[in-house]
């Protein structure tokens, strides 16, 4: 019997001995925070449904740049928000070259050279009908031809200055298009973070009021995962490192803390999770209420995620997290 030899509790008595002890640890350099760029100048909409995120305009997006970069902050991930009128059923602004994202970037670049730019591809915040892809006449979304447009659309990233692209689509085949239509044009080197596992969830409904994204009918169940399944995870991720993705990603991370420790556990590649607009929009309102600390709960639901395998955490509390973290 191991009792009373065996005491845990010795080397939990202060700070330092659980700072010597400690397993996890997480750090800015985990840290990706998304952005959502709209049209216009001077602007920054509160979004509601996510006390502390704002849209932003190409110029103000820029200035956000260069705090994200001082606070420390590796990286973001940017999502496009085009005005309704802009939007069609091809969602052609996704692929123009002149669009909302690419002007992002290039104006980001000038103010922050050295902070990496993910470009999120997706034609949801594009298409007027608010799906992720093209449709056919009876309303389904067609998965081949819709690879086409995101190879358009991650192109057009590239070649404004992008230091990743980030499909999130969840059409079959996509990281493979993707790779060929970079690599053609010369962007061999351009890593993709693939939404391997992005599963069809409640969790992303304040998302959709940042990003004027939700569907105009029906839902995402066609093509995003079902929330019961570890196993077909598991499949899609190996499809994507198959097809060429450099990082794969979780989403959500933590209703989903399982899946992320299989993936890594399975695959060993750099594994990211998307902590999303509702995991954030549900710390927020309690904490605002004062029901939990927020400071505790985010850094507690951030550990997780990596204690479950995450390599790096795409964040709503990035900014938050480098100033706690370092004391700013
Ligand atoms: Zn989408």
């Amino acid at each position: 019997m191991s009792f009373p030899t065996q005491r845990p509790r010795r080397l939990r008595r202060n700070e330092n001995w659980r700072r010597m002890v400690r397993e996890t640890s997480l750090s800015v350099d985990d840290l990706i925070l998304p952005l959502f760029v709209v049209p216009g100048e001077g602007v920054r909409n509160p979004v509601t449904s996510m006390p502390g995120v704002f849209q932003l305009s190409v110029d103000e997006v820029a200035k956000e740049a260069a705090e994200v970069h001082a606070l420390g902050i590796p990286a973001v991930i940017l999502f496009g928000v085009p005005h309704d009128e802009d939007k069609d059923p091809e969602g052609t602004e996704a692929y123009n070259p002149g669009g909302l994202v690419p002007q992002a970037i290039r104006a980001m670049k000038k103010e922050a050279p050295d902070l990496l730019i993910w470009a999120d591809v997706c034609m949801c915040e594009y298409t007027s009908h608010g799906h992720c892809g093209v449709l056919t006449p009876d309303g389904e979304v067609e998965n081949d031809p819709t690879l086409d447009l995101l190879a358009q659309a991650a192109l057009a990233y590239a070649q404004a200055g992008a230091d990743a692209v980030a499909p999130s689509d969840m059409m079959d085949g996509r990281v493979w298009a993707i790779r060929e239509s970079l690599d053609d044009e010369g962007f061999v080197d351009l890593p993709i973070v693939s939404y391997a596992a992005k599963y069809a969830s409640g969790y992303y409904g304040p998302f959709r009021e940042a990003a004027h994204s939700a569907p105009a009918f029906g839902d995402r169940r066609a093509y995003q995962m079902d929330p019961p399944n570890v196993e077909e995870a598991l499949r899609e991720v190996e499809l994507d490192i198959e097809e060429g993705a450099d990082i794969v990603m979780v989403k959500p991370a933590g209703p989903y803390l399982d899946v992320i420790w299989r993936v890594k556990e399975a695959f060993g590649l750099p594994t990211a999770a998307y902590q999303v607009s509702g995991e954030y929009a549900l710390i927020k309102a309690a904490a605002e209420r004062g029901w939990v600390d927020e400071q505790r709960i985010a850094l507690e639901s951030l550990v997780g995620i990596k204690r479950a395998g995450a390599d790096m955490i795409l964040t709503y509390f990035a900014k938050d997290v480098a100033r706690w973290l370092g004391g700013k």
